[in-house]
């Protein structure tokens, strides 16, 4: 039976095998996948470990990680190469060939689950980080009216407006609000926090959207909906269109994710 794990720290709270344990049921094949805990700063350690003891086909890599699967992946996804971070690994003829499916499944939840369009929409997205970075580059491509980044540290956001060419900011500067869509992609949620933009970011905001996703209303959603926002999302939908795409790297089968995303909610 092929073995597959999602990598990260903290892992145990992922929703990622019981996902798969899902497609993998609709399509009628068996497959192991399970979470791994590495703790930070020992990727390379830890996959040399799993790797000898585990023979996984595939992986899932998940916070803080996918910067490290970038460096550490033999051949790369145009995705991957654009986003600079790898999400997916896929053992291929024994070599890591790294893979990108956040952005494919952040463009469906928001297009086709929310009906939200992105192109003509003016979008600013919030972190940095490996998630940003994965979103970033489809939205690059899907003609939004006005892309932008804002970080906690701006410098972080400068040097990636720099490298994609779009709009950097500090938190401070989104108080001018007029965005139509306002994405969460900082990890503040892991820590109980919303990012510390003011209430005036949201201004004629119309989804706003949380790469988390959670029971409960995450901090960022609730300020969100604090500031007037009609249509309040999580990331759980993101979560499904991702997992399908990187299961479909792996098997070459596509599940139905309506099922698992209903199924899940
Ligand atoms: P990284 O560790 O790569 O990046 C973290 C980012 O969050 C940085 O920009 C960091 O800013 C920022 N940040 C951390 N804490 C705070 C805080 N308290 N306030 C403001 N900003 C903060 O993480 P990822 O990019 O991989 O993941 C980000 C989030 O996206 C996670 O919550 C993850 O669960 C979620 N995610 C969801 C997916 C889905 O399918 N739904 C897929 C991928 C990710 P700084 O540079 O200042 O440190």
């Amino acid at each position: 039976m092929q073995q597959f794990f999602v990598v990260g720290h903290p892992v145990s709270h992922s929703l990622s095998p019981r996902i798969h344990a899902m497609f993998a049921q609709q399509v009628g094949i068996d497959i192991a996948y399970e979470a791994y805990d590495m703790p930070p700063g020992t990727f390379i350690e830890s996959m040399a470990e799993l790797r000898r003891l585990r023979k996984p086909a595939g992986v899932n890599v998940t916070v803080p990680f996918k910067a490290d699967a970038f460096a550490y992946c033999e051949s790369l996804s145009e995705r991957a190469r654009e986003a600079r971070a790898v999400n997916t690994i896929a053992f291929e003829g024994g070599s890591p060939r790294g893979y990108n499916t956040d952005g494919v499944g952040f463009d469906r939840d928001v297009t086709r689950r929310f009906n939200t369009p992105l192109e003509g929409a003016r979008v600013l997205v919030l972190g940095a980080g490996g998630a940003a970075r994965g979103i970033l580059a489809p939205l690059r491509k899907a003609g939004c009216a006005k892309l932008a980044v804002a970080n906690r540290t701006p410098a972080k956001a400068q040097a990636l407006g720099r490298e994609l060419g779009i709009e950097a900011l500090s938190f401070f500067d989104t108080a001018g609000g007029g965005w139509d869509i306002v994405v969460n992609a900082t990890s503040a949620s892991l820590s109980g926090a919303a990012p510390a933009v003011p209430n005036s970011a949201f201004k004629d905001c119309k989804l706003a959207y949380d790469l988390f996703y959670s029971t409960s209303a995450t901090p960022f959603m609730r300020l969100a909906a604090e500031s007037s926002v009609k249509r309040v999302v999580d990331g759980l939908g993101m979560l499904v269109e991702q997992a399908a795409e990187s299961f479909c790297i792996w098997t070459g089968r596509s599940p139905d994710t309506d099922l698992v995303y209903r199924a899940l909610r």
